[in-house]
């Protein structure tokens, strides 16, 4: 047992002023250091700085660990000629990217807050990073394959990850599932893939409606994927209308990562089927997809949670610096409640859309927690400072253990 006497800690709805709190795996209590030290005599004390702060652990639900070696190859301002440099650079970004350019992002990850993060793994050559990082890890096994000669193949891979993430036995690894896109996945194989998500309750995630050319593509087979599709694998016609991947979706709720291009109707059925969305806004302004309005989002009632993506398109994995970018992209949301939404997107409603027992500062959650010093005594408009601010992580949390 552990009791830490932090000058403030950040919960969900309120600022607690010279609390303790007492943790071992879960955080068993928070109350006046006093009544917790003769409830746990034998607890280890950790006394904090002046002005130190104690939140939840951030959590960072969409990341592509395999492209972290990309800096300045890949080409940005537009989706197509993005995705025509990833295909070009690919080779070399993955073979660049070993173990130790892994760690690296993973370190970045974890010196900036995050303390559970889900991996978008392609191939799999991020699992060994993924098993041996301190934080917690949702291990989205990607399928992908839009050609039905191939299907079997490719689901034939796909299942031997899957298997290979599910041999991972550590406390806060889970495995889970991600179908690629709606223009990139066979209607067959998503449903393959779907019914074992759905048998063996792993979590799903999706890309969807990302960019101008997939909407022109998937609703109309024309556009700049058209000729793409075209040249690279002999196809006329996309395999799946935006509305025929939600239907597969139906009872499978998932991250439904960017969706900038969707429809009104879209929208009503992400909320109807109970999904959430990913938005990534560096990697949507660096892929020229414009930025998701999140006043519609919020009154057709869905729940939108920040992430980063990964460094193919991205500066950097720093949830803080993601949060600060929204703040300056969505310039219509009043200030201070939207800066406490996005630091909410990032813990306790991250944690509630995975369904993990993470997020909150709260008695029988796992004590997933960051501690950094303030500056100066917080006021009123903490969560907007903290975003601005960024203020050095002192010390991390994971499952009761000190990971920083
Ligand atoms: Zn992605």
């Amino acid at each position: 047992m552990i009791i830490i006497k932090p000058n403030y800690i950040l919960t969900e709805n309120e600022l607690l002023k010279n609390r303790a709190i007492a943790f071992d795996k879960t955080i068993k209590s928070i109350d006046d250091f006093n009544i917790l030290h003769v409830k746990y005599p034998d607890a280890k004390i950790v006394e904090l700085e002046k002005n130190s702060l104690l939140m939840p652990g951030l959590i960072n639900t969409h990341v592509h660990l395999e492209f972290s070696a990309n800096k300045t190859s890949l080409e940005y301002g537009s989706f197509l000629p993005w995705l025509n440099s990833v295909i070009k650079n690919r080779d070399d970004l993955i073979s660049t990217c070993n173990d130790e350019c892994m760690k690296k992002a993973i370190d970045m990850m974890l010196h900036s807050g995050t303390t559970t993060f889900g991996a978008i793994s392609s191939q799999g050559l991020d699992l060994n990073s993924a098993a041996n990082a301190k934080q917690n890890v949702l291990f989205f096994n990607e399928l992908i394959g839009s050609q039905a000669v191939m299907a079997d193949a490719l689901y034939g891979d796909f299942l031997e990850r899957v298997d290979a993430s599910k041999s991972i036995q550590r406390e806060g690894f889970y495995p889970a599932v991600a179908i690629h896109s709606p223009y990139s996945v066979h209607p067959i194989l998503i449903k393959r893939a779907l019914e074992i998500a759905k048998n063996e309750n792993l979590p799903l995630s999706a890309h969807f409606m990302e960019s101008d050319a997939e909407k022109q593509w998937c609703e109309n087979n024309c556009g700049e994927f058209a000729t793409f599709f075209k040249e690279f694998l002999k196809q006329d016609y996309s395999v799946n209308t935006p509305d025929e991947f939600l239907s597969l979706f139906e009872n499978s709720p998932a991250l439904m990562t960017h969706v900038v291009q969707a429809t009104k109707e879209q929208l009503q059925k992400l909320h109807d089927d109970g999904h959430t969305i990913i938005h990534c806004p560096v990697s949507n302004r660096l892929l020229g997809n414009g930025a998701i309005d999140l006043d519609v989002l919020e009154s057709a009632d869905i729940p939108w949670l920040c992430a980063t993506d990964g460094l193919s398109s991205n500066y950097t994995l720093n949830l803080f610096e993601e949060m600060k970018i929204a703040l300056f992209m969505h310039h219509g949301q009043d200030l201070l409640p939207f800066a406490k939404k996005l630091i909410h997107s990032v813990t306790c409603k991250a944690a509630d859309a995975l369904n993990l027992n993470t997020g909150y500062i709260k008695e029988g959650k796992n004590a997933d927690m960051i501690i950094l010093n303030l500056d100066e005594v917080p006021n009123e408009q903490l969560e907007l400072h903290l975003i601005l601010q960024q203020y050095k992580i002192q010390s991390v949390y994971i499952n009761g253990k000190e990971a920083l």
